[in-house]
């Protein structure tokens, strides 16, 4: 069996490795490459903080999304009880979410993270003291951060050692790739690249722009849930203050604006950020679909599965959206098996 993923990604490593590690536990021969136009630290994902939380998917369905980032959350747990947790960036870490207005209802995750309590009147006067902007209501909860700028080395590392091949290439036109090449299967992971290599016209970025401050007494994020809110979320050795979330804009410079609006808006929250050193600034484009888009579009001879459009969560459903695909190639093969065996 050969497979191809395509886009090396978040998104892409878990499918790779998922379907390499399945094939050798139950000794079928399986060879699987991966072919990108970049790799980690040059894909979206490296420049995000990596926290655990659906956000950002249109109209995806809340119960594949519960499925995918629920699994993703288990993973996260499994990595943060071995050794590997520091290599892989994976923290436990607390969170509140806050608003000045009110809080989206997005109870179908409050149950995946740990202990997820409302905040008391008592706790919200007491971090509104002193600020300019009062919360009126909040959450807090414990969950993880997976840091994809160590979790890909990480993804890399395991996917490489099990024998893995990668490739430095951009794939211009996913359908030719697939006739022209000996791949039996081919995985689709190339993000918001699918606008041209599959020409999904569904595809669209939504721009977001960071800072990383050194703040290494920073022990918990703050999410801001109000129109255009900031957010604090400590990585390993820096923290990143965000963001934007710009529809459709292209632009992959920092823009100065975006830059003022982060830092003082994030110093409004936490005022001990006047005295932090500023790292660097980051802009990234998530790949926004109205739906993500997971399905099998070609079966017979050769298979075609798309796994793309995973908006600001590429990080939380990716364990689990790769699970889904490892699924889907199973069932194209069981059913390729079933049609040959009766010819
Ligand atoms: C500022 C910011 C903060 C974020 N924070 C979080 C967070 O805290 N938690 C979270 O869950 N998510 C977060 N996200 C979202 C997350 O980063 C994305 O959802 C995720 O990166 C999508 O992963 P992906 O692998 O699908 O796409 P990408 O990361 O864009 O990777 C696509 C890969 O495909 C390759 N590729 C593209 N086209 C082709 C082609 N034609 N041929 C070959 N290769 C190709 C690319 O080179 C790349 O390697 C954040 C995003 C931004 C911008």
């Amino acid at each position: 069996m050969r497979v191809a993923v395509i886009g090396g990604g978040i998104s892409g490593l878990p499918c790779a490795i998922q379907i390499l590690e399945y094939f050798k536990s139950i000794s079928s021969p399986i060879e699987v490459t991966v072919y990108s136009e970049a790799y980690s630290p040059n894909t979206t994902g490296d420049g995000s903080a990596g926290l655990w939380g659906p956000y950002l998917l249109g109209r995806t369905s809340p119960d594949r999304v519960r499925r995918w980032s629920k699994r993703m959350h288990d993973f996260l747990e499994q990595i943060w009880l071995t050794e590997d947790a520091a290599e892989a960036g994976v923290c436990l870490i607390p969170c509140m979410r806050l608003s000045t207005s009110t809080l989206q209802d997005n109870d179908f995750w409050k149950d995946i993270v740990y202990g997820c309590q409302p905040l008391t009147q008592r706790q919200l006067d007491d971090f509104n003291k002193g600020k300019e902007n009062k919360f009126t209501c909040g959450i807090h909860f414990i969950t993880y951060t997976s840091e994809p700028a160590k979790l890909l080395p990480y993804l890399m590392k395991r996917f490489e050692k099990q024998g893995g091949k990668m490739v430095q290439q951009r794939i211009d036109n996913l359908e030719e790739f697939l006739s022209n090449s000996n791949f039996e299967a081919i995985i689709n992971c190339t993000g918001l690249g699918s606008k041209e290599c599959v020409k999904d016209c569904e595809m669209y970025p939504v721009r977001g722009q960071v800072t990383r401050y050194k703040a290494n007494w920073i022990y918990y994020v703050i999410l801001d849930e109000s129109d255009d809110g900031n957010y604090i979320i400590p990585n390993c050795d820096s923290v990143v203050l965000g963001g934007t979330h710009q529809v459709n804009d292209n632009n992959t410079n920092v823009c100065p604006n975006d830059k003022k609006l982060i830092i003082d808006g994030c110093r409004k929250i936490v005022p001990g950020l006047a005295h932090a050193t500023h790292l660097y600034d980051w802009v990234g484009l998530r790949p926004g679909r109205d739906c993500l888009r997971l399905e099998v579009e070609r079966a017979g001879k050769k298979i075609l599965i798309h796994n793309y459009g995973h908006g600001g969560s590429g990080v939380t459903l990716a364990w689990g959206c790769a699970a889904d695909v490892l699924e889907l190639l199973k069932r194209e093969l069981q059913i390729r098996h079933l049609t040959k065996s009766k010819l």
